[in-house]
């Protein structure tokens, strides 16, 4: 099976310092991909909470530094794999005018969307959930991401809509279908309008402090039953030993649900691959 990667962090993530371009690039050669994106963090804001854990450090990166080492390692490699240039945009409604701007001077190769903070808060530290039960959590959490995605519209991969149930501690350990089923549909229909590309992040089901999040097929059943076609494969790596994790399960899930192809962008074009 022909596979990429397209969600790996390197050191020039702000924490991505157990790994590089060139070591997790390898890892992807030993672990028989054919393809992998750095996507590396560019989040403006950084919730002041998150000073009480951590120093603060800027979360994006220089661009054009980027882009020159993938460049370089992908001279070293040579046609072995295939290195993609991406980013991981941080939607962030106070920051729209430093997001739209980073975008439009750079070229990637695709763009990953997501949402790490939410309500002035870092929920890998807690605070978005005090005070509110499991389906307010989640569901206002599915509800930015649509609202920030539908404002950004400049983007190729949805990622990580479960991010939310990594960090949580409630006992529902999965955002079903069943449950978001409305804001699911606006969403699915946004991806599928816009050719865009559903992720599957593999991290989230590898467990987090003893929690195992759990996938939802029935989330996988409806976006394919409203002609969602566009799958993303990415492990969230931070590290070369994760580079593809938990692809070969994904992949042969995948495809018992009636997918054919994973999906990958290149200058942002979709690029299909069979399954
Ligand atoms: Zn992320």
């Amino acid at each position: 099976m022909v596979l990429f990667d397209n969600h790996n962090h390197s050191q020039f993530s702000f924490d991505g310092g157990r790994t590089s371009v060139e070591a997790s690039a390898r890892a992807a050669v030993a672990a028989g991909l054919r393809g992998i994106c750095f996507s590396d963090h560019c989040d403006h804001y950084v919730p002041p909470m998150k000073a009480s854990f951590e120093n603060l450090v800027p979360e994006y990166f220089d661009v054009a530094e980027q882009q020159a080492e993938i460049s370089r390692v992908q001279s070293l490699i040579g046609d072995r794999l295939h290195i993609l240039k991406g980013i991981e945009i941080g939607m962030y409604e106070e920051c729209h005018e430093q997001i739209r701007k980073v975008l439009e001077e750079n070229s990637f190769d695709q763009v990953l969307a997501s949402v790490h903070y939410i309500e002035q808060t870092d929920p890998y530290y807690g605070g978005y959930y005090e005070g509110k039960e499991w389906r307010q959590a989640y569901g206002g959490y599915l509800e930015t991401i649509y609202r920030e995605m539908t404002w950004l519209r400049d983007f190729d991969i949805m990622g990580h809509y479960d991010y939310i149930v990594r960090y949580a501690s409630y006992p529902v350990t999965s955002i079903r279908y069943r449950d978001f089923s409305d804001i699911f549909d606006e969403m699915f229909r946004f991806l599928i309008h816009e050719g865009k590309a559903l992720e599957i992040n593999t991290k989230s089901y590898e467990g987090h402090r003893g929690r195992l999040v759990e996938l939802d097929h029935d989330v996988l059943l409806r976006y394919r039953e409203m002609g969602g076609e566009i799958i993303s494969l990415g492990s969230d790596s931070h590290e070369p030993s994760r580079v593809g994790a938990g692809f070969a399960r994904h992949a042969a899930l995948l495809k018992s649900l009636g997918f054919r192809w994973t999906a990958h962008y290149e200058s942002r074009k979709l690029v299909q691959l069979p399954l």
